[in-house]
């Protein structure tokens, strides 16, 4: 399925995915933080942090808040540059549908390993099957990337 019907499909005023996660949705829980993998992937290992208060802009989140995601950047970075070369660090902060296309308005910031900005795979994202997304992350789980 194409991301965009994807996101037309389950998105109104009350929905928000980041807060609606199953468990088989989360790679890892911190105290404040999921980690999981990308619905739509840009790339392979394409992550993301999720904090678990639904706030939208980063001026929003508390100092323990961001003790704890520094770590998990920290982290988990270091451990995706065990499997690739680099990492971009894209913090989504600002309101859906706004000037920065922006799908869900719940804050979230993407781990994108080895993928140069702007190439083409920002565009036509593919939206993963529950089995796939499921078995991907679950082998993430087992791997600890
Ligand atoms: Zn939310």
């Amino acid at each position: 399925m194409e991301y965009n019907k994807y996101l037309a499909s389950i998105l109104d005023n009350t929905y928000c995915p980041f807060c609606s996660l199953s468990k088989n949705d989360i790679v890892e829980e911190r105290k404040y933080f999921y980690v999981i993998l990308a619905r739509a992937p840009y790339c392979e290992d394409h992550l993301l942090i999720i904090p678990k208060r639904h706030i939208i802009l980063l001026k929003e989140m508390r100092w323990r808040e961001k003790r704890e995601v520094q770590k998990i950047l920290q982290e988990r970075t270091e451990r995706l540059e065990t499997q690739h070369e680099g990492v971009s660090v894209l913090l989504r902060n600002g309101y859906r549908n706004g000037k920065i296309w922006k799908s869900v308005d719940h804050l979230h910031i993407h781990l994108i390993p080895d993928l140069p900005i702007g190439s083409e795979n920002w565009d036509g994202r593919i939206f993963l099957s529950n089995a796939e997304y499921h078995k991907q992350t679950k082998y993430l789980k087992k791997q600890y990337l």
